[in-house]
């Protein structure tokens, strides 16, 4: 660090990907808030009310949408991105990483435009559960807990480990899932992954796959993301995987 009338300089500072200095600015940022709310800022009780979000968890959400808005999907150095609860924090949205995303400027006003009332029904289509539903009633032996979703151990695994991320909403099917469910699905997907692979060391790869309809193969009508362990010479030939949901055209 070098200081020039006042100003201090980090040593190699322009030559920083953006993705660093994004970073370094949210580290400096949360610096700065500890240092105001014991200084009592006036404005603190502001923060906490209107959707305030610390400078580390800006940059996971950012880190975690790669840096591009998860609606259109341009890149952080063509557009300012802003990071947005999904559910807003007045319509009893939370601030787990799972209730965020990255969203351009121009997405993110036009979400300000819309409707309370279309958050409202989704902070509260949340809670929907069937009744009867074997996934519906948070089957036991849950591996991980997230506040939309779980992670459980199949009760008929195809191979060792083979682990089940199910949304806690009653949903047909993944592709009737909110952004949010999909973060949390995706989140515990990465997280149980993680885990395999340090309990196991013959994992070489893994099969992620959903039924979605009876006649592509679901049984249970509650959402649920397989993921497969997969061992080098599991199987003779592997080559096309999941393709094999029409064994004949597995292999090309
Ligand atoms: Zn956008
Ligand atoms: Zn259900």
């Amino acid at each position: 660090m070098d200081k020039n009338n006042d100003v201090y300089t980090l040593a190699g500072f322009d030559q920083l990907a953006p993705e660093e200095i994004e970073h370094l600015m949210g580290l400096c940022k949360d610096q700065l808030d500890a240092f105001l709310m014991k200084r009592s800022d006036p404005w603190s009780h502001r923060k906490r009310s209107s959707g305030y979000i610390s400078g580390t968890k800006r940059y996971d959400v950012l880190k975690r949408a790669h840096f591009r808005c998860e609606l259109c999907g341009i890149s952080a150095d063509k557009k300012a991105l802003e990071v947005d609860h999904i559910v807003p924090r007045n319509k009893g949205g939370s601030d787990d990483l799972s209730n965020l995303q990255a969203l351009c400027y121009t997405d993110n006003a036009t979400k300000r435009d819309r409707d309370d009332t279309d958050f409202r029904d989704m902070a509260e289509s949340y809670n929907h559960r069937q009744e009867a539903c074997s996934f519906c009633d948070i089957p036991s032996g849950v591996l991980v807990e997230r506040e939309l979703a779980v992670a459980i151990a199949d009760q008929y695994p195809v191979t060792p480990l083979h682990t089940l991320i199910i949304p806690k909403r009653h949903v047909s099917d993944y592709l009737d899932l909110h952004q949010p469910e999909r973060n949390a699905v995706d989140q515990l997907l990465q997280v149980r992954k993680q885990a395999i692979e340090a309990e196991d060391a013959t994992v070489t790869g893994f099969n992620v796959g959903m039924n979605c309809s009876e006649d592509a193969g679901q049984t249970i009508a509650h959402a649920h993301i397989h993921l497969i362990p997969r061992r080098k010479g599991d199987v003779t030939n592997p080559a096309g995987g999941i393709r094999g949901c029409i064994p004949a055209k597995q292999h090309y």
